[in-house]
């Protein structure tokens, strides 16, 4: 656990995303060198392997290789106690009262690096990543929309964190454009299929999950043991073709709709430094199954928004102000759903929470609820509007301690 208040001898300004307190992971790159495993504080990246070159990380077990890796999978795969005594070593030598690297000027220009200066880069190689679909408000408004609004939510809905596996390939880190994708759809129901740029082209607002190395094929993890297996968390964009999507999805689910892209944050905060953001779920009503209860503060308070600027415009038009503690299911129930049938986990995996809508208008968190379908469009400061996602239009998602996900969308390949 870490103290939300702590301070370092390196200036952080109030309210910044990276406060001592946070300390994430994610990889970066110099003009001179390339890329490494590095945390986050205030307006610097600190080197690792730097670190560890000025002996100044001796006694965690942790080689040259590890720290110098192009991601962050070979320090993940030692497991949760070295990357919880690695931060917590950092973050010693970093506190105010600490003088060991403080008073080392040479080390400083190897071991901070002035954060606009790097490169970031995807933090993890991905190995699996799955989309769950546990935000309530977003079921029950997709399920309006397209089936029935006396019976929104599927029956299976309540009694399980229900998902699908997607594409691992494609997820990219923030600043990464996404060319529009082309794809059969059906624009008229009584029409033949056509072939073309998808017109629907939506985001989703959610959040992601890495994983540790889970337990061995054949074997799940409980909820209570489900925080032993997640490193972190970052901002997670999962790109939606609603038109591809509409026609391709029945009967197998989401395929061509989903799997040309995902954005993510490129700095993966920690569990632990999310615990003083713990707060309670929603009470679940019908019960759950067995091993699906959690007791505790399931939940975290982590406000989000949602911009959409326009190309060449300087600011644009926040579209969704959400939170990730609108979700109905929890981290650790998704987890214990997900290797409930020996299902295993390997380090660098993810697991996306699904859109994360709240109850009322503007917490929605897609294009597809916010126009609700294209009905309501909304008024972007430069007079123009949108329905979805236009060719130029960047998309930004931010959240306190996450910094952002930004995403230009690229006109499509024909
Ligand atoms: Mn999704």
């Amino acid at each position: 656990m870490t103290d939300a208040n702590l301070t370092s001898w390196i200036d952080v300004p109030a309210g910044h995303d990276f406060p001592l307190a946070n300390l994430p992971f994610g990889v970066f790159s110099t003009a001179d060198r390339d890329a490494r495993p590095g945390m986050r504080l205030g307006d610097h990246v600190i080197d690792l392997s730097a670190l560890h070159a000025a002996d100044l990380l001796d006694g965690l077990g942790l080689s040259v290789d590890v720290l110098s890796a192009p991601v962050l999978n070979p320090l993940m795969k030692l497991g949760k106690p070295t990357t919880v005594a690695l931060r917590e070593r950092v973050q010693a030598l970093f506190a105010s009262d600490s003088a060991e690297l403080r008073d080392r000027p040479d080390l400083h220009v190897s071991c901070l690096v002035p954060a606009p200066s790097v490169t970031m880069h995807m933090p993890v190689e991905v190995g699996d990543y799955t989309d769950f679909y546990s935000s309530e408000d977003h079921a029950r408004n997709v399920g309006k929309m397209f089936r029935d609004p006396e019976n929104a939510l599927l029956p299976n809905w309540k009694h399980m964190p229900v998902g699908y596996h997607g594409r691992a390939s494609s997820i990219v880190v923030s600043g990464t454009p996404i060319r529009r994708p082309m794809g059969q759809t059906r624009p008229n129901d009584d029409q033949p299929p056509v072939f073309g740029p998808s017109r629907l082209l939506d985001f989703e607002l959610e959040m992601a999950f890495v994983t540790f190395d889970g337990k061995p094929l054949g074997e799940r993890i409980t909820t209570a043991e489900a925080e032993d297996y997640i490193f972190g968390l970052v901002l997670f964009n999962d790109w939606s073709a609603r038109d591809i999507q509409k026609w391709e999805y029945v009967p197998l689910g989401p395929f061509l709709g989903k799997n040309f892209g995902s954005s993510i944050s490129p700095w993966i905060v920690t569990l632990e430094a999310l615990d003083h953001l713990r707060v309670a779920g929603p009470q679940q009503d019908p019960k759950v199954l067995d091993y699906l209860k959690y007791e505790g503060n399931s939940h975290y308070d982590v406000p989000l928004e949602v911009e959409i600027v326009p190309e060449g415009a300087a600011s644009g038009q926040i579209v969704c102000r959400s939170n990730f503690r609108h979700m109905y299911w929890n981290m650790r129930q998704q987890l214990a759903h997900h290797t409930v049938n020996g299902c295993n986990l390997r380090a660098g995996d993810m697991m996306a929470s699904g859109t994360i809508s709240g109850p009322e208008k503007g917490s929605f968190g897609s294009m597809l609820e916010i126009s609700w379908r294209g009905t309501t469009p909304v008024a972007m400061p430069d007079g123009s509007e949108r329905k979805f996602i236009q060719d130029g239009d960047s998309v930004v998602m931010r959240a306190p301690y996450f910094g952002a996900v930004t995403t230009t969308v690229l006109s499509a390949k024909k």
